[in-house]
This record gives structure tokens, sequence and C-alpha cells, in this order.
């Protein structure tokens, strides 16, 4: 990636507490690609490694749209995803998210998840993702549904796991 000449200020960009609405309500879905989607999707994938997190949705950040980016080794950018397949068998482990830092919450998930969706240049993809990266699809599809993990159960303090 380029260097850009004027760098811009992201201290706008801020992790919305949980209460706030974008986290409780659907986010609408896109029916295109624009400058201000190119320029969150830019700036959620910074938010992301500055947390050291997996994955990061719009809605998190107070945007309500249907976008969110996961780096599970590899970055990924997401938009209107729609399940179109779950496998069977599942797995349940201590799950975090950016929104409750520190704190997890078990949750079992499928192992295996098929979506279509669009990546960041508004292309049709269709694809399958697998044990982790299942787990942070769906945890962020849950987040574009306006879904916390707290739906799932009590939170618990922790320091293992991850994201
Ligand atoms: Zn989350």
């Amino acid at each position: 990636m380029g260097k850009r000449k004027i760098k811009r200020a992201k201290s706008w960009l801020k992790l919305v507490p949980p209460e706030h609405p974008t986290l409780n309500y659907p986010a609408e879905i896109l029916t295109g690609i624009d400058d201000v989607t190119k320029t969150l999707i830019n700036d959620l994938f910074w938010l992301l490694s500055k947390h050291g997190g997996l994955g990061l949705s719009a809605t998190q950040v107070g945007c309500s749209r249907s976008v969110f980016v996961m780096n599970c080794g590899e970055r990924v950018a997401v938009i209107n995803p729609v399940i179109v397949q779950l496998s069977n068998f599942g797995k349940t482990l201590l799950e975090g998210c950016l929104t409750f830092p520190d704190q997890y919450v078990e949750i079992e998930r499928p192992n295996e998840v098929r979506i279509q969706y669009m990546n960041e240049k508004f292309r049709q993809v269709e694809r399958s993702f697998y044990d982790l990266e299942a787990r942070c699809v769906l945890h962020e599809i849950d987040h574009l549904n306006g879904k916390l993990i707290t739906a799932y159960g009590d939170l618990v303090e922790g320091c293992h796991e991850n994201r």
C-alpha cells in the first residue's frame, strides 16, 4: 500500500459503547461502493490492527452499513454478507469482542460457513470459511444483524482466548 500524501486524522474512529443504536439494530444493505465506504473499510482495518482484533464491523464504530473486515492471517473485507450454508458440526469456545474488552462469552458456532458477499471492489464473491475464520464471519454477521455476544450468555472476565 502506498504512502498517503496527507495523513488523515483517524481520531474520529472510535468503538462505540454496547448500548449504541448501530450495535442493536440491523445495518443497512449497500447498493454500491462509494468513497465513504472505501475509506470506512481502510479505517476499519486500521482500527482492527490497532486493537489486535480478528474482526471488526462498521456497526462497532457507529456506522450502520453492512460492512465488516477480518484478519485471521488474511485480510478480508466483506459487504452485504448472506449465509448460504452452515455445517452441522460446531464447537463451543470462549469468544471475545472488541466492544467488550477482556470479557468473553461461551458460544457454540458451526465449524464451516459459506457466504455470498461483495468484496471491496463491489464484486460478487461466494466463499467458504472454516474454523476460526468461520467463527469470526458468524460473529461479524451477528453484528450486522444487531446481535451482540451478550445475547448468547453471560460475560465472563478472562485472560485466555482471543479477539
Ligand atoms: Zn464483536
